[in-house]
């Protein structure tokens, strides 16, 4: 396959700029992390000061917990800032979990420029296990009451879905933030604007507790085909949303470790006679 490594090495080396500049606005994080390990310390670090905001956010997410630490330690204090506020809700908490092991100081100074309500959900997150649907949830769903009607819904979706990590689906929970009902963009858009919420919800809803299993949450998804599953806390309040990006690096990494394990293991030679 032919990757961005050539002609990205080139712009660096150069120090063209503009080169770099266009190069990057135009590949996808996930391309220069399949080059990530070919590249230069010092490089790898250019591209992260110079990637578009939320590129920079999207390829930090998916590095190793000691080199996040590390680039929140070196990179510029206004870059450091803008990667914290692009990421959702649980990769800073995977990234604070990680800042916090190498650097318990920077942790904290970093935690401390936060805005108090992503400070305080940050908080909570680091407190569920990371191999439970509460260390992979983000609490940036949506949720409804039952008794909005539908033009209300989507009035209000216009405020709320820059902020939330997914819009395709709409939780609906009662006076105590119980979960009660779930409905899918298509079924609000194509519904009249006048019904309200309750009449439109599903209210058999597929959820996972806290405390679920990292492996039960992938096993739902993929048995149910969702994309999105809502997570709820020991009183059945909606607490988080488990989307299933999160889930595909968990089996990834599971896979891994399996594969390792059988690398481990010792093969009699037969198996490889013909
Ligand atoms: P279709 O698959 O028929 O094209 P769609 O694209 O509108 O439908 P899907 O994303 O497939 O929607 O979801 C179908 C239905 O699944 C939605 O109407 C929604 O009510 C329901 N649904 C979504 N999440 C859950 C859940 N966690 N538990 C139960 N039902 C859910
Ligand atoms: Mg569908």
């Amino acid at each position: 396959m032919e990757t961005v490594l050539n002609p990205l090495v080139q712009a660096l080396e150069e120090g063209d700029t503009l080169k770099l500049k266009s190069i990057l606005e135009n590949t996808h994080p996930q391309a220069l992390l399949e080059v990530w390990d070919e590249l230069k310390g010092e490089h790898r670090y250019v591209l992260l000061t110079l990637l578009p905001k939320e590129k920079a956010a999207e390829l930090f997410s998916h590095l190793p917990p000691e080199a996040q630490a590390e680039y929140l330690k070196t990179l510029p204090p206004w870059r450091v800032r803008e990667i914290l506020e692009e990421l959702s809700l649980d990769d800073l908490a995977d990234a604070f979990q990680a800042v916090e092991e190498e650097d318990p100081a920077l942790a904290q100074r970093l935690k401390a420029a936060l805005d108090p309500e992503t400070r305080a959900e940050v908080e909570e997150l680091t407190q569920y296990e990371e191999d439970e649907a509460g260390g992979l949830m983000t609490p940036e769903y949506i949720a409804l009451k039952s008794s909005m009607t539908v033009e209300e819904v989507l009035r209000f979706l216009r405020r709320a879905a820059p902020d939330a990590e997914t819009i395709y689906y709409l939780y609906v929970v009662d006076e105590e933030g119980r979960l009660i009902g779930v409905l899918s963009l298509r079924d609000l858009i194509v519904a009249d604007p006048r019904t309200r919420v309750k009449e439109i919800m599903n209210p058999e809803v597929i959820f996972v507790r806290t405390d679920t299993d990292q492996e039960e949450v992938a096993r739902l998804m993929a048995d149910y085909d969702f994309t999105v599953l809502p997570v709820v806390d020991e009183e059945g309040r909606l607490v988080g949303i488990v989307t299933i990006d999160d889930v595909v690096d968990v089996l990834e990494e599971e896979a891994t470790e399996d594969i390792h394990k059988l690398a481990a293991v010792d093969v009699p030679d037969l198996v490889y006679s013909q």
